[in-house]
């Protein structure tokens, strides 16, 4: 049903996809199979192409806006698999982009959408609001107030948040040879302490000098994912005066959904970030001390994988720890559902997608599954939790190959 008449004649703004873009769909297929929405509907209208079709004919004026055609785009989860498998080359990521940018600016609202906006806004883009409300869900938890909801419950146990070392510099372990400046983002420092620790000692062993600007923000990518490209480039204006000029060799990203969006998003400082993998399988790591004996399977965060191309790098550096046994779960690279706010916004898509993850991660009795990003982390502890299984621990790969160095 048509609820809004009103057509897009083109996507908006600096990096706005153009016809020829769109064009690049020769609507061979291919990526059919790979699409976590069209797994598990079979639904032309839930795969790329026809996302891409919709999109189309949408921005050429062939289709209204409607409810149909919104909820086709909102439940795209946007993890660029069908752009890593495209033989084609469409810029699949930048499109969606600007299309959920233009669903938001014209649908009429959403209550959803529009309350997880305002909570981006109120809280994302302020780091000590964010720390403010980790303090409250650390005391709700050790009250037991989460539990009274599922919501809650879904939450992991927070620990003390992560702070950066005395005078904001992690020095070196033996002689330096990078100065790199690290990201800490939003809701890591407050919900993965463990992995900022343990990606920090593993860049000291590198020979890294670690500096952590107090001013730094949100990166912005959970902005730009959801259409809201205008809080996004404020965020990144901000970012890139902080990180600017020569003072470190590079930026350092443990979270693949940030480091994917300032490679892509950002320029000068763009090209001088490197996901954490990325950097250390570049640089090289001095042999591991000591074994860490455990059986891992390692899920591949989309944003790592499709957007950066970065799937061999974490696999050898775990398997350079001795001990670590790698076993390959079947399609880890495929997305587990979570992708950003996906998981809240649309939990019953979300949910049929974990459902077919969780079966691979299971059918490899893992002792432990690693990964890289910190929605896939939250997203395979729930999972793990609804099948009774709390027993297997999701950890972010820094912190098992820090176990073979400290
Ligand atoms: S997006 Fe690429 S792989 Fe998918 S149908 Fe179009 S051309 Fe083929
Ligand atoms: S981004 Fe992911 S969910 Fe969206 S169309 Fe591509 S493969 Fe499917």
């Amino acid at each position: 049903m048509a609820i809004d008449v009103r057509r897009a004649a083109v996507f908006h703004g600096p990096d706005a996809p153009s016809d020829d873009d769109l064009a690049t769909c020769v609507h061979c297929g291919l990526c059919l199979n790979y699409c976590p929405t069209y797994r598990v509907t079979g639904l032309e209208t839930e795969s790329p192409r026809g996302r891409l079709y919709l999109m189309t004919q949408w921005t050429r004026g062939g289709l209204p806006f409607t409810r149909d055609l919104a909820r086709h785009l909102d439940l795209c989860l946007g993890c660029r698999t069908c752009e890593a498998v495209c033989p084609s080359g469409v810029p699949y990521g930048r499109i969606i982009e600007h299309g959920r940018a233009e669903l938001e600016r014209v649908r009429k609202v959403d209550a959803k959408r529009t309350t997880a906006t305002i909570v981006m806004r109120q809280v994302l883009k302020h780091p000590g609001r964010l720390r403010a409300v980790g303090a409250l869900t650390r005391l709700a938890q050790a009250t037991g107030l989460t539990s009274l909801s599922a919501q809650g419950r879904q939450l992991p146990k927070l620990s003390e948040p992560f702070a950066p070392p005395a005078g904001n510099v992690a020095r070196a372990l033996g002689p330096m040879r990078f100065k790199v400046a690290f990201l800490t983002g939003c809701v890591m420092p407050i919900m993965y302490a463990r992995s900022h620790e343990a990606s920090v000692r593993l860049l000291q062993v590198a020979g890294c000098e670690v500096h952590f600007p107090a001013a730094q923000r949100c990166c912005g990518a959970l902005f730009a994912h959801n259409g809201d490209l205008k809080s996004a480039r404020g965020l990144r204006d901000h970012n890139e005066r902080v990180f600017a000029g020569d003072d470190y060799d590079f930026l350092v990203v443990n979270s693949a959904g940030c480091s994917s969006h300032l490679k892509d998003f950002y320029s000068g400082v763009g090209e001088r970030t490197r996901d954490l993998f990325e950097f250390l399988a570049e640089v090289g790591m001095p042999p591991p001390r000591q074994e860490v004996r455990a059986r891992v399977t390692y899920q591949d965060p989309c944003h790592l994988a499709h957007a950066q191309r970065i799937t061999r790098q974490p696999r050898e550096l775990l398997q350079s720890v001795p001990g670590v046994e790698l076993v390959e779960m079947p399609h880890a690279d495929i997305c587990c559902g979570s992708a950003g706010l996906y998981s809240a916004l649309e939990p019953e898509m979300s949910r049929r997608i974990l459902e077919e993850k969780m079966d691979s991660v299971l059918s490899v009795s893992p002792e432990q599954v690693v990964t890289a990003n910190p929605g896939c982390q939250m997203q395979l502890e729930a999972g793990l939790k609804a099948r009774g299984r709390s027993d297997i621990p999701v950890r972010h790969a820094a912190e098992l190959i820090a176990e073979a160095y400290f």
